[in-house]
């Protein structure tokens, strides 16, 4: 048989199953039945993306089929291989979906099916960064178990995400494998349909960061194959069915490794036979042009990013620090280079393994750094990446920071011989390797004493506090400079935040501080400096210098960008951002809400619907995407009137913004407890009447604003 029969003829077999399945359910249903994957705001993703069709019915869902079936075309040329591949990983998405009718929950652990949007945006960030280098998909059963768990081990000690179809899901099972997206092993499910969702992140992420337009199915293929760095390995038996898929996959971009030997036609660079299962990993990576950074941390368990969600619980942990119990903190301390030895790592105190098992302890840890280029400016910027560095290593979890940090040793980690000291390895190897422009020695003090660390902790805590008072005293208008972010280009090619003080970059993770220092760590990367000479308009941010900017690093896709307006102008998203705000036109106030709230909202939206509104590096005026700190910023809505215009927001975001954001107010409109008067869920979810009746009872101050001026 040839390859294109192999083909033609799975996705003839699929598009049989499909067929009836529909029929059968519109039998139980009829026509109008609504059809649609839970948590996203596209409907059938992968179908919508490819025709710019929203299926709502099972009647609109059997008139898709016949749209596939157009896809299906038998000319034997290597393009209706791929869009007969394209059709099969339409019609799986479809028996998917099918499987969700009627509020039905079909997937149960450990297996996922449908991933949410919410997932997806937060794979923006990590994506960007490199942090996940690469989407790997596994599909069908390793030749033995334990080929199984060293495959997928290989590819988490990389950071790559890997999602699971088929045999594979059994075989970590039944070696008692950790798996979940805290630890970036995300079992799908275990029919060959499944492999759809992860379809679906890829494509929605065209959607989402790329800014591609649904129905615009050539530049979709095109944005998944330059951008979205995934591959998939197939375990030997292929059937049709799989082998049409695999062409959908290949269509995408994404590189098929397999140990087929059967029946298996080559392609350079996409379809891959790799007869040893034990070199899938390198053969993927090299095939989709993956490149792994590595920094060589001297620790006797694995340290990799996808360890960073991982957690230790209670009675699987060694020991505790518990910074809400006991003197803890975390510190980066600025030395003059006499001062200190390089890789000098002490502890000072008893190691782990004179503590008793489960004990809750006392520790501390001061990084001292020096370099010609370090400005205390940086301190705060690296102490913040403890928490992702500390994390990192197999079997240790950290939360919190500063003196409110809580760490737990598992009690594997500590069997493998982890020590207190590797904590001062880890930290060493990662300032050293990632400041390595500002930091010439680096030395780390590791205090296990809780008497010492009683008088070290009200030391760090002068220092936090000078700090504060820092970043307090820096507005907009005291810094000389602003900073471009062009990171999630990557994925938003024409997307720039530009980040100030008061405002910080929306992913949430780029203050001004930090983008000041990737600055003098990479001058040619991401954070270029934008002066702030010529300013056109104070209260909208409007500044020649600034729109200088976008325009030269969107190469062109934009002119003019405000820094505090909503509709003048607003910023761009990309896609990544933490909180989503869109005008409320009965108030005449706007409503916020954020990723983790699934709920709706007044405008009838959940996030995930409002975020759809807006990305892919466009201007959307009247929806913004923007970072949790901003809320509470005076620059918030400045030109709309400022941040008494927030009518609605979840109540665990008002928790999260409470403290700011009431002092904000206070400053601004001289009123109390302002956070109070923003309404939330328990307040009301879809009506704007219900939500206009409780501003005019706590008299929020939006009432006494002028109209948008649209
Ligand atoms: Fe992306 Fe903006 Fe965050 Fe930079 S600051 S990582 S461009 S969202
Ligand atoms: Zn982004």
């Amino acid at each position: 048989m040839t390859l294109f029969e192999r083909v033609f003829g799975g996705n003839d077999a699929v598009y049989g199953l499909t067929e009836a399945a529909i029929d059968n359910a519109i039998a139980q249903y009829g026509e109008g039945q609504a059809v649609s994957f839970p948590d996203t705001a596209y409907s059938l993703p992968c179908y919508y993306a490819v025709t710019g069709v929203k299926v709502n019915t099972l009647g609109e869902l059997k008139a898709a089929l016949g749209v596939v079936k157009t896809l299906m075309t038998r000319n034997n040329r290597l393009n209706d291989a791929f869009m007969s591949g394209v059709a099969t990983a339409l019609c799986a998405e479809f028996l998917e979906v099918l499987k969700y009718l009627n509020g039905a929950t079909p997937y149960e652990q450990p297996c996922y099916g449908h991933i949410s949007d919410a997932f997806v945006r937060n794979l923006g960030v990590p994506l960007v960064t490199g942090d996940i280098p690469g989407v790997a998909v596994i599909l069908g059963s390793a030749p033995s178990a334990d080929e199984a768990v060293e495959l997928v081990k290989a590819y988490q000690s990389q950071g790559i995400l890997v999602t699971l179809i088929g045999g594979v899901i059994d075989q970590l099972q039944e070696k008692g494998y950790k798996t979940g997206d805290a630890v970036r092993v995300v079992p799908l499910g275990m029919d060959v349909t499944a492999v759809i969702h992860v379809v679906s992140i890829a494509l929605r992420a065209a959607l989402i960061f790329g800014n591609v337009t649904p129905g615009d199915a050539a530049n979709l293929m095109k944005y998944t194959m330059e951008r979205i760095p995934a591959f998939v390995n197939a375990f030997k038996p292929l059937d049709d069915v799989i082998v049409a898929c695999g062409a959908g996959a290949i269509a995408l971009g994404f590189p098929v490794v397999t140990n087929e030997t059967e029946n298996i036609y080559r392609v350079p660079k996409s379809l891959i036979v790799q007869e040893d299962v034990s070199k899938f990993n390198a053969t993927s990576l090299e095939a989709r042009d993956i490149k792994i950074k590595i920094t060589k941390i001297d620790i006797p368990v694995s340290f990799a990013s996808a360890f960073e969600g991982e957690v230790i619980r209670r009675g699987d942990m060694q020991v505790e620090v518990d910074g809400s119990r006991v003197d803890c903190f975390e510190l980066v301390s600025t030395k003059e280079p006499a001062e200190i030895e390089d890789h000098k790592i002490i502890v000072d105190g008893p190691e782990l393994d004179e503590i008793p098992v489960g004990s809750k302890i006392s520790l501390s840890y001061i990084v001292e750094v020096a370099g010609k280029a370090m400005q205390p400016d940086f301190e705060s910027v690296m102490e913040r990446k403890f928490h992702s560095y500390i994390n990192c290593v197999e079997g240790v979890m950290h939360t919190g920071q500063r003196d409110m940090i809580r760490i737990r040793i598992s009690k594997a980690c500590y069997e493998a011989g982890f020590r207190f000291k590797h904590i001062g390895e880890v930290l060493y190897a990662k300032i050293k390797s990632e400041f390595e422009a500002v930091v010439d020695k680096c030395q780390v003090k590791i205090v296990v004493d809780a008497e010492k660390n009683k008088d070290l902790r009200a030391y760090a805590n002068e220092v936090f506090a000078k700090r504060d008072d820092r970043l307090r005293s820096m507005t907009d208008e005291s810094v000389p400079v602003y900073y471009t972010c062009t990171l999630c280009q990557a994925f938003s090619p024409s997307h720039v935040c530009i980040v100030t003080p008061e405002r910080l970059g929306l992913c949430g993770a780029v203050s001004w501080l930090d983008a000041k220092a990737t600055n003098e760590l990479d001058p040619q990367g991401p954070c270029q400096i934008v002066p702030k000479t010529r300013c056109i308009d104070e209260n909208l941010g409007r500044y020649e210098d600034v729109d200088e900017a976008v325009n030269k690093y969107s190469h062109g896709a934009l002119e003019h960008v405000t820094l505090y307006s909503l509709f003048q102008d607003p910023m761009t998203s990309c896609g990544c951002f933490e909180c989503i705000c869109g005008v409320e036109p009965v108030s005449m106030g706007v409503v916020i809400t954020c990723r983790e709230h699934a709920g709706m909202t007044p405008l009838g939206m959940t996030f995930s619907e409002m975020a759809s509104m807006t990305g892919g590096g466009v201007q959307t005026p009247g929806f913004m995407g923007h970072g949790k700190q901003f809320i509470s910023s005076k620059k918030f809505l400045k030109a709309e009137g400022g941040l008494g215009r927030i009518v609605w927001m979840p109540k665990e975001l008002k928790d999260m913004v409470r403290e700011r954001l009431d002092a904000a107010a206070k400053d601004l409109y001289d009123v109390d407890n302002f956070t109070d008067m923003i309404a939330d869920e328990t307040v009301c979810t879809e009506d704007p009447e219900q939500l206009l009746n409780y501003l005019s009872e706590v008299g929020h101050p939006v009432l006494s604003m002028e109209p948008f001026d649209m």
